[in-house]
């Protein structure tokens, strides 16, 4: 590859390049990445910042892991990828062996495809299939609960909140869907049996319409960071059972460990009928994701109507990627995981506390390897990027939320340095009117 300069990278960036909810007008200010490696992001100008982001949750072993890099090799040297229409293979079929056998019990098919937002679509089209071919084709809609954040495709996007979702401009191109109150019961604090009646009411008034509910587990990502009360989960997994709804849990963010349980659905002990797993599955080393159903749903799809199920991505099941995450899910489940997220808690919870007392902050929570300052105002994005920077990290905020999750592999010294920025970066914000 030709070497380019930093101010050549730069340059055709801003021409060409569209990032990820960014104007090209007046394009955000990105910094170019020369490679990675552990906790360590190496820019082109040479400095190291410690990643706190995990790359949006997926990178839970650090970067250019030799055992990730070592399965994706020895894969590329057989084959880089094959369809998997009439043709199947050892890294697919040994991954979806080991997620039924990890995953809550029940989960034993496994559909692949290619990035979180698919594997929503394709739990919401499993599970409108599943009632057509029980002769109820008016189950046509969805239940969820406000907070949500479920992808950017357009049938995820009806799911999503409808205010903090992102996506209000779309809404009349949105399926409308039943939106019950954010739980209000914090995972550790007090539970109230009031928390689950606006769900309650929706579901007990519309069941006959309802094909699922869908929601995140326990911790809501990119919706508002909140981590919500076990006994809020297992009352939804009861009414769904008492209405005869299907439940799809979205784990493609808490999925692997990051809440401290491999699965967050275990922190109520619960199991869903659609599982939606992504980001971390890979280690986060590329784009996959799947989705896994009960033998009930599979075999109800399979036996009615046109007796298959009508989805199939060009690059289903990538060798390659089938092969990265079988080494990654591998590699977690012999290291101490639980060990390690436990001290990343106790330390994001001890190291944040400081928080609490600076005049611009709301709350902080930690919740497994995710800690989440929030503030009264929206942060300056550009200032506090550039102050994080400067401090040797890479933390990017949204809104009003200040939030960690780090590679599971990160030092305490390491994350002692993330933390103490976040403080003193914090600290700097502009304080909220009174
Ligand atoms: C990121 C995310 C998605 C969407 O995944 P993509 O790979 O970005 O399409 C869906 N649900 C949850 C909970 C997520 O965090």
């Amino acid at each position: 590859m030709t070497p380019f300069s930093e101010e050549k990278i730069l340059e055709l960036d801003r021409r060409h390049v569209w990032h990820p909810y960014a104007s090209m007008v007046d394009p955000p200010p990105v910094l170019p990445v020369a490679a990675a490696g552990g906790v360590r992001l190496r820019l082109a100008d040479g400095r190291d910042l410690i990643d706190g982001m995990s790359s949006w949750w997926a990178a839970i072993h650090g970067y250019n892991h030799p055992v990730l890099n070592a399965a994706i090799m020895e894969q590329t040297a057989a084959m880089a990828h094959v369809m998997f229409g009439g043709l199947t293979h050892r890294p697919a079929v040994a991954l979806a062996g080991l997620l039924a056998e990890i995953t809550p019990a029940g989960l034993e098919t496994v559909f692949f495809c290619d990035s979180g937002s698919v594997s929503v679509e394709v739990a919401i089209k499993m599970a409108l299939q599943y009632w057509i071919a029980l002769g109820k084709a008016q189950k046509n809609r969805l239940l969820t609960i406000r907070g949500g954040y479920h992808g950017d495709t357009f049938g995820a996007m009806a799911v999503c909140d409808p205010v903090t979702g992102m996506h209000g401009m779309f809404r009349s191109h949105l399926t409308p869907h039943f939106f019950a109150d954010r739980p209000a019961c914090r995972f550790e604090g007090l539970w109230a049996e009031s928390d689950l009646e606006s769900f309650r009411q929706l579901i007990a008034g519309n069941y006959d319409e309802i094909a699922a509910v869908i929601l995140e587990p326990i911790l809501q990502g990119a919706g508002g960071m909140w981590a919500y009360h076990p006994d809020y989960l297992r009352g939804v997994r009861r009414l769904c059972d008492q209405y005869g709804v299907l439940l799809i849990l979205d784990e493609i963010a808490t999925g692997f460990g990051r809440t401290g349980r491999l699965f967050a659905a275990e922190h109520a002990d619960i199991r869903p009928d659609i599982l939606c797993l992504g980001k971390a599955l890979t280690g986060g080393y590329m784009s996959l994701a799947a989705t896994l159903s009960t033998r009930r749903v599979s075999e109800t799809i399979s036996t009615a109507g046109p007796g298959v199920f009508m989805h199939g991505p060009t690059f289903m099941a990538n060798p390659l990627a089938c092969a990265v995450a079988l080494a990654s899910v591998e590699l977690l489940l012999a290291s101490d995981w639980q060990g390690r997220i436990r001290h990343i808690e106790a330390q994001l919870t001890r190291e944040l506390a400081a928080c609490r007392d600076l005049p611009q902050v709301a709350d902080v929570r930690t919740l497994g390897a995710v800690g989440v300052v929030e503030l009264h105002r929206p942060v300056n994005m550009r200032q506090i990027t550039r102050r994080f920077v400067e401090r040797g990290v890479w933390l990017r905020p949204f809104g009003r939320l200040v939030y960690i999750m780090p590679p599971y592999i990160i030092s305490p010294e390491d994350l002692t340095r993330l933390t103490t920025a976040m403080v003193q970066t914090i600290a700097e914000e502009e304080v909220a009117a009174a």
